[in-house]
């Protein structure tokens, strides 16, 4: 961050705007964008959850909560994740969206100089959140290993890079930006090098970030919370229920833990807001949102099949991302990313740069949360930039 005046503090100055930011900063230029870059879903949220905030507000549900959120929604969120992931987590707090729960527990795992390992690719926040703790970042590389391959974790790549000193291993499955869902044994894997590390630092700890949990496309999903010993649980509305303007999200773990994020939450966030806790605790249990998967299950495979073989794409089990590789031209070297994504725009396309994500630009992000008119328009203009540069 640039600071000519040597204002700000040293723990910000490490921090750089959102490679995204500039994808948006373009599209308010632009007429009649295709806009494939967008991280939230198209839809609108369900009517029942806008009434009942409606309502819930109108009721007066407009002060604060108690800081770990209302009593009736933890309740439902510990049934929930039990159902779900076979087991009980010891408690739980309703967050300020995942970005929330990701800054307390970082700040309240990370002591300046412990290892944190983050997946590359990954989401943009994470590696600014451990930088402002003091972390040492290290990356597992979660690209396939050969062409049109899965994105995934390599375990003994990954027991390499698992030290003494790892405090925190941050998984996000199904995953921001390649759309991977990652496999039963994947994810045990992560689980049992994460249970016999850390011997430096009291032990690793696994922060999952499962945003996306309810975008599977392919089996069951697998959480990390049936088989890691020490995992802060990170799951979120905000995509699910098309609320990420809410700010709606919920942690769960140990207690030890979980008091930490609490007390910090009280100085800092306070509550999630009330009346959104309110209408989430009523319509929960009423909605059924799994004509929402189908619709992106079938958008999802509108992409694998149409788009070019040239980006070698296969198709994501979750999410609704694809992280298609960069076209090669005539000679067989990869296009330039800068020159891709300048044709891109001016055909009115944005997508976002895989350096957005990761020391590498091999490849990029398309989202699908679009209606199938946009998608159609994207996957032609894809399409032919493939032929342009082949
Ligand atoms: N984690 C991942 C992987 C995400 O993609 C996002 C949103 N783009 C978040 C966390 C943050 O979500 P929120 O704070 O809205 O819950």
């Amino acid at each position: 961050m640039l600071d000519p005046a040597g204002i700000l503090s040293e723990r910000v100055k490490g921090i750089e705007p959102s490679g995204i930011r500039r994808i948006f900063e373009l599209m308010a230029t632009m007429q009649d964008p295709i806009n494939l870059s967008i991280g939230q879903p198209h839809y609108e949220a369900p009517a029942e959850l806008v009434e009942a905030a409606h309502r819930a507000m109108q009721r007066g549900i407009n002060r604060y909560t108690v800081t770990q959120g209302l009593p009736e929604l933890n309740a439902l969120i510990l049934a929930d994740v039990e159902k779900r992931c076979g087991v009980r987590p010891q408690t739980s707090l309703v967050t300020a969206g995942v970005s929330g729960g990701l800054m307390l527990a970082f700040q309240c795992l990370l002591n300046p100089g412990d290892e944190i390992l983050l997946p590359d690719p990954g989401f943009v926040m994470y590696r600014h959140l451990a930088t402002l703790c003091g972390a040492k970042v290290r990356y597992y590389d979660i690209y396939p290993t050969q062409e049109g391959g899965r994105f995934g974790v390599d375990l003994e790549r990954f027991a390499e890079l698992c030290t003494a000193r790892t405090k925190v291993v941050l998984v996000n499955s199904p995953s921001n930006p390649t759309g991977a869902v990652l496999t039963r044994e994947e994810i045990e894997g992560i689980a049992a090098i994460a249970n016999r590390g850390g011997a430096e630092v009291g032990g690793t700890w696994v922060v999952s970030d499962e945003i996306y949990d309810f975008f599977t496309y392919e089996g069951e999903y697998t959480s990390l919370v049936g088989s890691a010993e020490r995992c802060i649980q990170l799951g979120g509305y905000s995509k699910t229920y098309g609320i990420p303007g809410w700010r709606m999200g919920y942690a769960t773990g140990p207690s030890n833990v979980l008091e930490a994020m609490k007390t910090l939450q009280q100085f800092s966030f306070v509550c999630a807001p009330a009346p959104f806790q309110q209408a989430l605790l009523e319509t929960i249990p009423k909605i059924d949102l799994s004509p929402y998967r189908a619709e992106y299950r079938g958008k999802r495979d509108y992409i694998a099949a149409n788009l070019h073989p040239a980006y070698g794409l296969r198709a994501p089990e979750g999410a609704f991302y694809a992280f298609p590789q960069l076209p090669r031209t005539g000679s067989g070297a990869a296009v330039d990313s800068d020159r891709f994504m300048k044709a891109a725009i001016e055909k009115k396309l944005l997508i976002v740069p895989g350096k957005a994500f990761s020391a590498r630009d091999t490849h990029f992000r398309v989202s699908y949360a679009a209606d199938d008119a946009t998608l159609a328009r994207g996957i032609d203009a894809l399409n032919e930039l493939a032929n342009q540069f082949a």
